[in-house]
């Protein structure tokens, strides 16, 4: 079993990897997060963002699952399958777990409330609920999917629910939500999914006895890791492989693979910590080349050079198997890179990854590697890549500590090499 997951701040490409080896997996899941992710993949169908759905769904031969360690928003999880179907794209392996937990139109009132609340201190969520329905789960006060099939049951949880819900919206001048509205949005798009929704440990244990392939997609990186991130401004999951085991329900002695994915270069969106950041011309110049834009929400991607110590500590969590390294297409043009292999924090150096507000007032320690200055789009073998980008590559594999398995070098499918 293989679990592919994000080694720096997100957005590192997971959704074209898991693309990727999923031409070969017979089972793949999403184990942990709700519809904040954006996974591009590009294939021979087209270019998609999918939210939910598991980046496998391109394979008629897999089935996909949207696990019990995830948190859903069925509304916005049809309109994903609608918009799937539309394009000419099976859906009818998808399977959704009724142990995850719902993500319901007051999660998304309270997640907008809390992040203006904040103010200046907000995390820059992506405004879906996620958190706080993350919070309900964690307070017992959720509401998982399999509820739904008791009608009666599951309004009267919503109204409960609400009592509490509605005084906190009203109290900070946001309107209150109807209990039979928003309930009914949920039965409809429940109605939808139909007997897609299961119990989901059969199909896993199923494809363990079958000796089936299974592929584990995680959302976010390590560094947005719930206990292992940059506290509060992370997400309210575990998106290492230690997640996988549970989110997916997994028995964590199964997972013989996990592939850390990472950009050549660093983004994050949302607030926190980021070292390598870059600002002003430096960042625009990177951020316009290499189209840093957030997929769910549009927005403009913090962009910044490679941090061996944020991958690092995602390795120590993760224990690679190897490293997939996408957008090494994007440096083409750079003389010379700076890329950073350790911090200085208070005239001390280090390569551990310390708690955020020491972060804080760490300053990167730059090595300037030499660039290759051209183009690698079109290389289609890992061999023929330049003297320069290969010194690049060994450099990440030296300083993360852990060999580098797969090369990005552009958005499709086929630009993948081994
Ligand atoms: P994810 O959330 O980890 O799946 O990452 P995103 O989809 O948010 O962001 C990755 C972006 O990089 C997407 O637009 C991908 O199409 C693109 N991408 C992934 N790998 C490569 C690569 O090797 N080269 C280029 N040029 N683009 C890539």
């Amino acid at each position: 079993m293989t679990a592919v997951v994000g080694a720096q701040w997100g957005d590192e490409g997971k959704g074209k990897i898991t693309d990727y080896l999923a031409q070969q997996a017979d089972l793949v899941i999403r184990f942990q997060g709700g519809s904040n992710a954006g996974h591009t993949v590009v294939n021979e169908h087209g270019t998609f963002k999918l939210h939910l759905v598991p980046s496998g769904i391109f394979n008629p031969n897999a089935i996909c699952i949207v696990g019990p360690g995830t948190v859903i928003d069925l509304p916005g999880l049809v309109e994903e399958l609608e918009m799937l179907e539309a394009r000419g794209i099976s859906t009818v392996n998808l399977r959704v777990s009724d142990r995850a937990h719902l993500v319901l139109p007051y999660h998304i009132a309270l997640d907008r409330l809390d992040e203006r609340e904040r103010g200046r201190k907000r995390l820059g969520t992506t405004g879906r609920g996620v958190g706080p329905a993350y919070s309900d789960k964690v307070a017992r006060h959720g509401i998982q999917v399999y509820e739904v099939r008791d009608e009666r049951r599951f309004r009267t949880r919503v109204a409960h629910e609400l009592l509490t819900k509605n005084a906190i919206l009203e109290r900070f001048g946001d309107a209150p939500l109807a209990p039979v509205e928003v309930a009914d949005a949920i039965l409809a798009a429940a109605a939808r999914l139909g007997d897609r929704i299961v119990d989901t440990l059969p199909l896993v244990e199923d494809a363990v006895a079958r000796d089936g392939r299974v592929l584990l997609e995680g959302q976010l990186g390590a560094m947005r890791d719930l206990d292992w991130g940059i506290y509060p401004y992370v997400t309210s999951s575990n998106p290492l492989a230690g997640g996988a085991a549970v989110g997916a329900g997994i028995p964590p002695r199964y997972i013989t693979r996990v592939i850390g994915v990472v950009k050549a270069y660093s983004t994050a969106v949302g607030e926190g910590p980021f070292p390598t950041e870059l600002t002003g011309r430096d960042a625009d110049s990177l951020r316009e080349r290499a189209n840093e834009y957030g997929a769910t929400t549009g927005r403009p991607r913090r962009v910044g050079w490679f941090d061996a110590v944020a991958s690092r500590h995602a390795h120590r969590l993760n224990a690679f198997t190897e490293i997939a390294v996408t957008k090494l297409d994007m440096l083409g043009t750079y003389e010379r890179i700076p890329f950073c292999v350790a911090y200085e924090i208070d005239g001390k150096r280090t390569t551990d990854m310390p708690p955020t507000a020491i972060v804080e007032r760490a300053a990167p320690c730059y090595e300037e590697l030499p660039g290759w200055g051209c183009e690698i789009g079109g290389v289609t073998d890992r061999a023929l890549l330049p003297a320069a980008a290969q010194g690049y590559l060994r450099r990440i594999e030296e300083t993360v500590g852990a060999p580098v398995g797969m090369v990005g070098v552009g958005p499709e499918r086929t630009a993948t090499l081994l």
